[in-house]
């Protein structure tokens, strides 16, 4: 499809209201978080191919395990792709996403999209706290979350660019900078919304700047 025919059709559809998100769907919890932005006001889309990272607007890489994800996305030149979409689209990783996302990993070191300028040390809080859930204050506002944690990982330093939504015992949990958001525990497992529609107003303006700066407005 042409650049400004893309622009364009990308145009009317957030004029409706209801930004495409893609879930990659390689492995992990991809369906919870299909849902979940399904009932905060977005179009979830399963990605599973390198070519459909063209037809959304931001993309949500799941909790899973991250070396399980490398393995796929390294298989079919998707890793390079995706890497070419952080750095330009509306990205929110939890748990093995956000591994996939960070500059530096830890525990062991391995490969990453190292868009987000932090680092993370794998499965941080050993085998017997491996899951729980808790409830926090974040900077989201509307009170305290519930944070769903399994095999988490710990954010042990972030860079000067990083805003901190979230802490656990004086670390961050939840953690944005530009495009990029980024959760240790699993919101999709709750049924409190506030994260998504977060990432989903952070994709509303991404495409709002974009389609500004391209000139192109609804209808031309
Ligand atoms: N422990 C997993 C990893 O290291 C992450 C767990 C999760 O996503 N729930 O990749």
């Amino acid at each position: 499809m042409e650049e400004s025919a893309r622009v364009v059709k990308q145009t009317n559809r957030l004029a409706g209201q209801s930004p495409r998100i893609g879930v990659l769907a390689l492995q992990g919890d991809f369906a919870a978080h299909a849902n979940a932005l399904r009932e905060a006001g977005a179009e979830p889309v399963l990605v599973r191919k390198a070519e459909q990272l063209a037809e959304i607007d931001g993309l949500v890489i799941p909790g899973g395990e991250s070396t399980t994800f490398l393995k796929f996305l390294e298989r079919d030149g998707f890793l390079g792709a995706l890497q070419e979409f952080v750095r330009s689209k509306p990205t929110f990783g939890t748990c093995a996403g956000c591994i996939l996302l960070a500059k530096e990993v830890r525990n062991p070191s391995q490969a990453s999209l190292g868009v987000l300028d932090a680092t993370v040390e794998r499965n941080a809080y050993g085998r017997q706290i491996d899951s729980m859930i808790e409830t926090a204050d974040t900077k989201l506002g509307g009170g305290p979350l519930e944070m769903v944690y399994i095999r988490a990982p710990r954010i042990v330093k972030v860079g000067p660019g990083v805003e901190v939504l979230a802490k656990r015992e004086g670390y961050p949990v939840m953690i944005e900078q530009g495009n990029v958001l980024a959760a240790t525990f699993h919101p999709e497992l709750s049924a409190d919304r506030r994260v998504h529609a977060r990432f989903i107003d952070m994709v509303r303006a991404h495409s709002a700047c974009a389609h500004a700066a391209s000139g192109v407005t609804e209808g031309s």
